[in-house]
């Protein structure tokens, strides 16, 4: 028989978010992953009381079926909990969590999903994600009105389409059965983790990690090297041939791991400006929302509307680009405006002349032109003066610069 070895849970509150709204649990037979939301506060609560509730599904079954209908009715009964809650607190209105979870029966898995955590399969050499986001973009590439790249760089990407939380008292939840083979490693995750550190970064990292605890220490660090935005919550479970009844004892990480509070304060909220200074480049993550389009054309309206904003960005930054070449111009003309009302003299040939402007070149525009000529020869003028001439003498006007010239007339050798 197989069986489900060792596994391990990791979570971190990132760089970015004042507190952790994830939960993991690695338990005996059920491996989880929640990932809470909601408004100022909540999100943690939602995931603690979630994960709480699963875990009472941590145990043997009958049949992969058996264990997929108590994963199913665990999930329900979690949602429920949750409306209870919110009746009961009602600061707490919105809250909701994600929550991804397999349980073990021999060797298959049951599988629950609803929201945007990911679990995802390391068989040989091939990783795949084995549940589908449940995301207003994956809706939008389903349905083939944007593609997958759209999807990942979308605005609306951490919008939820589906969640447990307060707003629907039946919220559709995939399960599924899945086989396990020996060597087989499942890896359960927030986004904080999918949506920083690329498939093939987790690949590598989950081949080549020895043991399942520092493939989930690894990949953690993998999303704060990449600045961590979000809360990440890494659950690992690695399956191997032995029949051992001896398991890890079951870990709990994240919110869920803390007693359950309540308190609601602005210390709460995210912290959004360390991560521009961090990462100028990256868009904050936008706050995790989530809601439930009640028609078809609900969507394209909101597909309409992503298209005006992203016009809209277009033509600011067109207007942009004018007036930064208007002001451009502007300066260029005052500034040669400014030259123009400079004077000096200066030699023309053999001849002495005033010129206005500077004497300066920009490229193969010159900057002084001939005023006016004169007919005092360089000759004529005393050998210290006619150097002085052609390196020019300056004037603040151009009376001065006349004056000069006067004053030359009248020198002699
Ligand atoms: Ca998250």
């Amino acid at each position: 028989m197989t069986v489900l070895g060792t596994s391990a849970a990791a979570s971190h509150v990132g760089k970015i978010r004042a507190n952790n709204q994830d939960s993991g649990y690695a338990g005996t037979h059920l491996f989880v992953v929640a990932d809470g939301m909601g408004g100022h506060a909540g999100g943690d609560v939602a995931s603690a009381i979630a994960i709480q509730r699963i875990i009472q599904t941590d145990r043997v079954y009958p049949s992969p079926p058996d264990a997929e209908f108590a994963l199913r009715s665990a999930l329900l009964a979690a949602n429920t909990l949750l409306a209870e809650t919110v009746f009961d607190h009602p600061e707490l209105t919105g809250m909701g969590t994600t929550v991804s979870a397999i349980l073990r029966v021999g060797d298959r898995v049951a599988i629950a999903h609803i929201g945007d955590s990911r679990v995802y399969l390391l068989r040989g050499d091939n990783l795949s994600q084995v549940t589908a986001d449940h995301t207003f973009v994956q809706r939008l590439v389903d349905s083939g009105r944007i593609t997958a790249e759209e999807a990942a760089v979308h605005p609306r990407r951490s919008v939820l389409m589906r969640v447990l939380g307060d707003i629907d008292a039946s919220p559709e939840i995939d399960t599924t059965i899945h086989d396990t083979l020996p060597g087989d490693r499942w890896m359960l995750c927030s986004d904080g983790l999918s949506s920083y550190v690329s498939d093939e970064k987790i690949k590598v990292v989950l081949e080549n990690a020895i043991g399942a605890d520092a493939a989930a220490q690894r990949l953690v660090k993998e999303s704060l090297d990449q600045g961590a935005p979000d809360n990440v919550t890494v659950v690992v479970v690695s399956v191997d041939e032995t029949n051992s009844s001896a398991s890890t004892p079951p870990v709990i990480v994240g919110s869920a791991a803390a007693p359950l509070s309540f308190d609601s304060d602005s210390s709460r909220r995210a912290l959004r400006l360390p991560t521009l200074l961090l990462h100028p480049l990256r868009p904050v993550p936008p706050d995790d929302a989530h809601f439930e389009p009640e028609s078809e054309e609900f969507l394209d309206e909101l597909i309409l509307e992503d298209r005006r904003r992203a016009r809209v960005r277009h033509i600011t930054w067109l207007v942009g680009i004018v007036l930064a070449v208007i002001t451009l111009v502007v300066a260029l003309v005052l500034a040669y405006e400014w030259t123009q009302s400079h004077f000096f003299v200066g030699a023309n040939g053999s001849t002495v002349a005033i010129y206005q402007g500077v004497q300066a070149d920009i490229g193969p525009i010159s900057l002084s032109k001939v005023y006016r000529s004169t007919t005092i020869t360089l000759d004529s003028l005393p050998s210290y003066t006619r150097q002085s001439v052609i390196g020019t003498i300056n004037a603040n006007s151009l009376a001065e610069a006349q004056a000069i010239t006067d004053r030359l007339t009248h020198v002699r050798p």
